[in-house]
């Protein structure tokens, strides 16, 4: 087996034992292969590994290197986003997870109407209350939903957060923690158009800790595909 394959399987392990130390099904656990600054054969690799969601952070990026991938895949956009950038992922990306202002997402839904198709979006919460951090203000995330759930071409189906850094996944916690709690906060609400069912959080370091807090979505790069040298826009 290559080292991309022996990741993902030793990773869908850990998840399945997180899921089984805190009483969850499995299933309700997609992992998300990060594939950023990371060639298109290292994606064919991981596909051919039975990995079929990708994860892309960079616009630019997605746009040179989602042609050269020969599998089938699955993309999530993940990484902060610009509005004039939008057209780019429009009909290419099954979801976004990255959506922390009104302007955004109407330019989303302006776009995804051109295709005739509702785009799958998550709305990011600054959940350690950041300055310098995207990510919507819990205190603002109740009108953000309501906003965003009127626009024509938008579903909302759930939370995504990128917490604080911490260098022990335990500080993570209560972040994660959090994050249920204000996707049951909104569930209650009953806003039409609006689900909670997706929780996107965990990354390479604290995955496991996010799969016990109720995460539906990990997000795991260097754990799969190695240390990334370069960033680009
Ligand atoms: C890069 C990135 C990840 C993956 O991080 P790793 O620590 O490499 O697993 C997850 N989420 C977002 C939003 C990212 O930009």
């Amino acid at each position: 087996m290559s080292d991309i394959a022996n990741n993902i399987s030793h990773i869908r392990e850990r998840i399945a034992a997180a899921c089984e130390r805190s009483g969850r099904n499995p299933e309700a656990v997609r992992l998300i292969a990060v594939s950023k600054v990371k060639p298109a054969a290292d994606i064919d690799a991981a596909f051919a590994a039975g990995q079929q969601l990708f994860g892309e952070s960079y616009v630019q990026e997605f746009r040179d290197k989602s042609p050269q991938v020969q599998s089938t895949v699955e993309w999530h956009f993940i990484g902060g986003l610009q509005s004039n950038k939008v057209k780019y992922l429009r009909g290419k990306v099954a979801m976004i997870h990255s959506v922390d202002r009104l302007s955004l997402a109407q330019e989303i839904s302006h776009q995804w109407q051109k295709e005739g198709t509702t785009c799958k979006i998550l709305l990011q919460v600054n959940i350690g209350d950041e300055g310098q951090k995207s990510g919507c203000d819990q205190d603002k995330l109740e009108q953000l939903v309501r906003d965003v759930s009127a626009l024509p071409n938008i579903q909302v189906c759930g939370l995504m957060c990128l917490p604080p850094y911490c260098s022990n996944a335990e500080e993570v916690r209560p972040y994660f923690h959090r994050m249920r709690e204000l996707a049951g906060q909104i569930d209650q609400l009953q806003i039409p158009g609006v689900s909670m069912n997706e929780l996107s959080m965990g990354m390479s370091g604290d995955f496991e800790v996010a799969v016990e807090e109720g995460a539906t979505l990990v997000r795991v790069g260097t754990a799969i595909f190695g240390e990334r040298i370069r960033k680009n826009g």
